[in-house]
């Protein structure tokens, strides 16, 4: 009997939304009282302290070691005060997620009893014991030390009673072991390289920040059927499942009214992330039914990668509390949307400007422009690498699909944009250009409107577009850490805009006036980079083709996406701009390869386990009551029977076709498996696995799939989609 199943099922049906009120009706009463933010810093630190950490949150510099005393003590006493007992360094290991290790504050005294204690020491910095932490070779077991250190740049917060300090992650002889710590450095490249060329325009500037603004999309499935899942379980995302009769044809789940047991959880998530300063806004049902998606506004890029994973956590937790799973997963359900994370992006300075907004006059319009232009180039240089940041197991299934862009990067940029470049492209020359065509062209840069954000011109389809005042790099999937396509993108847009003021400078010593300098420069740029601009719908067949003919990548295998971390191109730019050393470098992709290969491990397993344990025995049973019932026929009606059971003996036929093709499948993987297990490269165990493994997964699928539809409903062991998908 299908027990689970319907038990699973009945539990479903008797639920009821749990409204979970928030501590306070008005929001900004209650928002950020669980974060040690600057108004708390205030508060608990001395005035020399204060300063000292906004030095290093604004300016970089280190913090003291005598200093960090004072600093742990104001941070210990507002957070008893909150009731927290124990404090831990929370970081991002290579593993994904996020990781911590808590300690109590309090020490007993020679006297009995305990008192609270936080020294600077145990602020500034740890050593957990890290050996189990993904690191690619680079900590041998005898140096198996890990450090995490404070990170002041983003703020401590209280969840569950914890302190939790955000930190960096690296190893006894000093490489990052982290998503942060590259992150950190890709934003303090882009902040010089950026700051540079916005001298060009205006002195005022000394500081500019990434900004990020991630929406996150994610499905929400009942814990029951969740459980009753293994492969949902396991692996994130179903192995197998015949699509169910109704999903999204209609499009009536996206921006649908949302069930009440998915309101009463939006709330309580709303609540706990203001809590912790995570200043989500928008939610609304997604295109797929079950799914749904938030965002919060945008914030400095290195807090809102922290607020990305640590939402996810409390995502996680909070789902629990109304009967829930989030699958962050890119495709969880095969044939209907998967879940992206778009990466909103941008780069504005410390005189309030946003460097990827057009401005209010030519001038400003101008340094607009050569943002534009310097974002476009870097995307067409590294579009290899950019691919790579986003390429996972599971971000595989769903580039390419539905409401997702495909494998090729392309920059939209919307007519007025566009036409701008062209303009540009047109006009200047390489001789000296005259009075008037210089000014007529910055009449025209002047033209460019204020307000781009015309919702008719976007392009849904683009891989990473420019919507109005930023670039929405949509690849991004569901379920990876942000920081990693964060530090890439930052990186290479850093590099260019360095190569971008070194041209401008060698021109403007050459005797060229620094406008003309600016519009040559830019104009080459605009040529070189020519091919990565499209404005067309990006799924079409046409632009496979046409991107193929322009010179553009379109690497949809994972094992190879990734390899472009190891090329010299990437080498170069992270070698040079500091980010990664080679020992790094190295190591980070020998994780990644290693990361694909036991993701598609591991689904191997579970749909061996299930097709042999769970749906061939099923297979069986049904086509035992078939044979049965044949038989039966043959006692009464003799040799009559056959017309009579023509329909089923086909069935029992049909059956035992997609039985034997199923357990052949199992042990053909397997065999792949074992061969593939046996290489020592991680690259060629990657690629082995892609290529040789991951194939049967969709065959032995298929048969599965058709059995679902065969077998009596009665005694099928797993929920079926519909019921997965239309259960809240
Ligand atoms: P849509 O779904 O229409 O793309 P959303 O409102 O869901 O838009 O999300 C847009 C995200 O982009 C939000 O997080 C928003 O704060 C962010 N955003 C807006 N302007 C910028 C900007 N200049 N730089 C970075 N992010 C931005
Ligand atoms: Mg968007």
């Amino acid at each position: 009997m299908a027990v689970i199943r319907f038990k699973a099922l009945e539990q479903v049906f008797n639920r009821k939304p749990n409204h979970v009120p928030p501590p306070s009706d008005k929001t900004s009463d209650y928002y950020a009282i669980n974060v040690f933010d600057r108004p708390k810093m205030q508060k608990y630190l001395s005035r020399d302290s204060f300063y000292h950490v906004m030095d290093a949150i604004d300016k970089g510099t280190p913090i003291d070691r005598r200093k960090a005393d004072s600093v742990a003590a104001g941070m210990k006493a507002w957070a008893t005060e909150r009731g927290a007992t124990h404090y831990t360094h929370w970081f991002q290991p290579l593993t994904g997620g996020t990781a911590e290790k808590h300690d109590a504050f309090i020490q007993p005294t020679q006297y009995g009893g305990v008192v609270e204690t936080f020294a600077g020491d145990a602020l500034a910095q740890q050593e957990p014991d890290a050996s189990s932490f993904p690191s690619g070779g680079i900590r041998n077991t005898f140096e198996a030390r890990g450090y995490t250190a404070w990170d002041p740049t983003s703020p401590a917060f209280i969840l569950d009673n914890t302190l939790s300090i955000p930190t960096v992650f690296f190893s006894y002889t000093g490489e990052a072991l982290d998503h942060k710590t590259p992150l950190l450095k890709a934003l303090n490249v882009v902040d010089k390289a950026a700051t540079d060329v916005c001298q060009l325009f205006d002195k005022n500037v000394t500081k500019v920040n990434a900004n990020l603004g991630w929406e996150q999309e994610y499905f929400l499935i009942d814990e029951a059927l969740y459980y009753a899942r293994p492969d949902l379980a396991l692996t994130g995302r179903t192995l197998m499942g015949h699509a169910s009769a109704k999903d999204q044809q209609l499009d009536d789940h996206y921006f649908g009214s949302i069930p009440e047991r998915v309101t009463a959880f939006m709330h309580n998530l709303e609540s706990e992330c203001y809590k912790l300063g995570i200043p989500v806004t928008t939610r609304h049902n997604e295109v797929a039914p079950s799914q749904y998606e938030l965002a919060p506004v945008f914030e400095e890029c290195n807090l809102a990668v922290d607020h990305n994973v640590l939402l996810m956590d409390v995502m996680k937790k909070v789902s629990r509390h109304h009967g829930f799973r989030v699958l962050f997963h890119e495709k969880p359900f095969q044939a209907i949307n998967g879940s992206g994370k778009h990466n909103n992006w941008s780069l504005s300075t410390d005189t309030g400007v946003i460097l990827h907004k057009p401005g209010k006059n030519p001038k400003s319009n101008l340094q607009f422009i050569t943002f534009v232009v310097n974002t476009i180039k870097a995307v067409f240089d590294h579009q290899d690498l950019l691919r790579a940041s986003i390429a996972s197991a599971s971000n595989a299934h769903r580039l390419g699909a539905n409401e997702a862009p495909p494998a090729i990067l392309s920059c939209f940029l919307g007519s007025e944009v566009s036409a701008m470049l062209d303009q540009l492209e047109e006009q200047v020359t390489s001789r000296k250009m005259t009075p008037d065509e210089k000014t007529a062209l910055k009449l025209d840069i002047g033209k460019i409107p204020e307000i781009l954000l015309d919702n008719t011109d976007r392009n849904r389809t683009s891989p990473f577009a420019f919507t109005g005042n930023r670039f929405e790099f949509r690849a991004v999937g569901g379920s990876c850490n942000p920081a990693t396509p964060m530090t890439i993108l930052n990186a290479a847009v850093a590099a260019q805009l360095i190569e971008f003021k070194k041209e401008v400078d060698a021109l403007i010593e050459s005797g060229v006036k620094k406008d003309e300098a600016i519009f040559q420069v830019l104009r080459e740029y605009i040529i070189a980079s020519k091919a990565i601009r499209f404005e067309g719908d990006n799924y079409s067949d046409n632009w496979v083709k046409e991107a193929a003919k322009r010179g553009l990548t379109n690497i949809t295998d994972v094992p190879e996406a990734l390899a472009a971390y190891l090329s010299d191109k990437t080498k170069k730019l992270f070698y040079g701009l500091g980010i990664f050393t080679e020992t790094e470098l190295e190591g980070r992709a020998e994780v990644m390869f290693e990361e694909y290969t036991k993701k598609i491990q591991i689904e191997a397993r579970v749909l061996g386990d299930l097709s042999i344990n769970h749906i061939v025995p099923t297979a069986v049973k049904y086509q035992n009551r078939l044979v049965e019932n044949v038989l039966g026929l043959k006692q009464i009606y003799g040799d009559e029977f056959k017309n009579l059971a023509g329909n089923r003996i086909e069935l029992i036929k049909e059956i035992s076709d997609h039985v034997t093709a199923i357990k052949n499948g199992v042990n053909e993987m397997v065999e792949a498996r074992k061969v593939a297990n046996k290489m020592d490269d991680e690259k060629e165990k990657a690629k082995a696995y892609s290529k040789k493994v991951a194939p049967f997964l969709n065959k032995i699928r298929y048969h599965i799939d058709k059995l679902e539809l065969i077998v009596d409903d009665e005694i099928w062991p797993l929920p079926k989609y519909r019921e997965l998908l239309f259960s809240s």
